[in-house]
């Protein structure tokens, strides 16, 4: 056993949630490393982040790095590294978790884990998604939207991401839809007021999508789901997210329906010293604050954790 390194604690994910759960728990003093595969996370694809307590305005990319570099500037450790499967197992009667990281496969051990994974883009699978995706069909406003200049464009979604991807392409094309399946939207009252003040966009309620159509080459229109058709050039598809927990399966955590880790409120799991914070977790508002707050959750307990268990 005392060949091999075992790391206090492996954060899996290296947005908001994960660099915070890092730099808590290397204040904690804790030997630990946080596996990073997309750095800075899904806010580094966000344009402008302005509901971050404390912070009036910030970039979505440079939001994600900040956080990242005071979670290095405190201890922790980052590798760029994707974490393909973890279990549990025993080391000299003790409970440790077996990770496998990178292409390789090396197998890394830990007495806790913290999993920040996140959640990933829901698909709409209508047809023609699949066909046309990035020929026209796409899940990401801020990174396409200059390629669609003086263009017409569809948002499909009622929710924040929607709004806020609204008035993003608005910037860059010459017409926005917004279809929503019901009669109102979900998003923030703040983010619905700039798009219905917005002249480049018009919202269509009741409105579904039945088939994404093209040339074979790029999206030329819509079908809709009452028969009428949508003359587009392209379709940002922005329904929601899908959490990203299957390590937690793996380990044996509890997940809702909804597939999301169930988590106290101190982030613990079923799984005694694994632990789980922000997107991926049920809890109920998906915002970076919330993420960040769970993830120091996390590393409290995880410390504590090793404290009764380990030392
Ligand atoms: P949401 O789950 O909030 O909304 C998804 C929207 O897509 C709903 O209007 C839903 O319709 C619609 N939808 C789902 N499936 C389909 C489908 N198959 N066809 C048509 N429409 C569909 O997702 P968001 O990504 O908007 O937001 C997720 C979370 O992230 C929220 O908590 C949000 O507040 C947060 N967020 C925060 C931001 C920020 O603070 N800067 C930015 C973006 C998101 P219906 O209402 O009918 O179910």
């Amino acid at each position: 056993m005392s060949d091999i390194k075992i790391y206090d604690a492996i954060v899996i994910g290296g947005g908001v949630t994960g660099s915070s759960a890092g730099m808590y728990a290397a204040r904690f003093n804790l030997d630990v490393v946080v596996y990073a595969e997309q750095p800075g996370g899904l806010i580094t694809t966000t344009n402008l982040v302005e509901n971050y307590p404390g912070i009036k305005s910030i970039t979505g990319p440079d939001m994600g790095m900040v956080f990242m570099e005071h979670a290095m500037e405190s201890g922790a450790k980052f590798e760029y590294d994707r974490v393909s499967s973890i279990e549990k197992t025993e080391l000299n009667g003790k409970q440790v978790f077996k990770l496998l990281v990178g292409t390789a496969e090396k197998e890394v051990f830990a007495w806790t884990v913290v999993l920040a994974t996140g959640t990933k883009h829901k698909y709409l699978g209508a047809p023609g998604e699949k066909e046309y995706s990035a020929k026209g069909v796409t899940y990401c406003a801020l990174c396409d939207a200059a390629f669609f200049k003086e263009k017409i464009v569809v948002v499909v979604g009622g929710g924040d991401s929607a709004a806020i991807d609204a008035n993003i392409l608005a910037q860059h094309v010459k017409k926005v839809y917004v279809l929503v399946r019901k009669g109102e939207m979900r998003a923030e009252p703040v983010n619905i007021k700039r798009i219905q003040a917005n002249p480049k966009v018009e919202i269509l309620y009741n409105t579904e999508v039945a088939e994404i159509q093209g040339d074979g080459e790029k999206v030329t229109q819509l079908l809709l789901k009452d028969g009428k058709t949508l003359a587009v050039d392209g379709v940002f598809v922005a329904i929601g997210w899908t959490p990203m927990s299957e390590l937690a399966k793996q380990v044996g955590a509890d997940l809702d329906e909804r597939g999301e880790v169930i988590i106290t409120r101190e982030a613990e799991t079923n799984v005694p010293g694994f632990y789980a914070a922000g997107d991926v977790t049920n809890a109920k508002f998906k915002q970076a604050i919330i993420g960040a707050a769970e993830g120091v959750y996390a590393s409290v307990a995880a410390y504590n954790y090793i404290q009764g268990n380990v030392r």
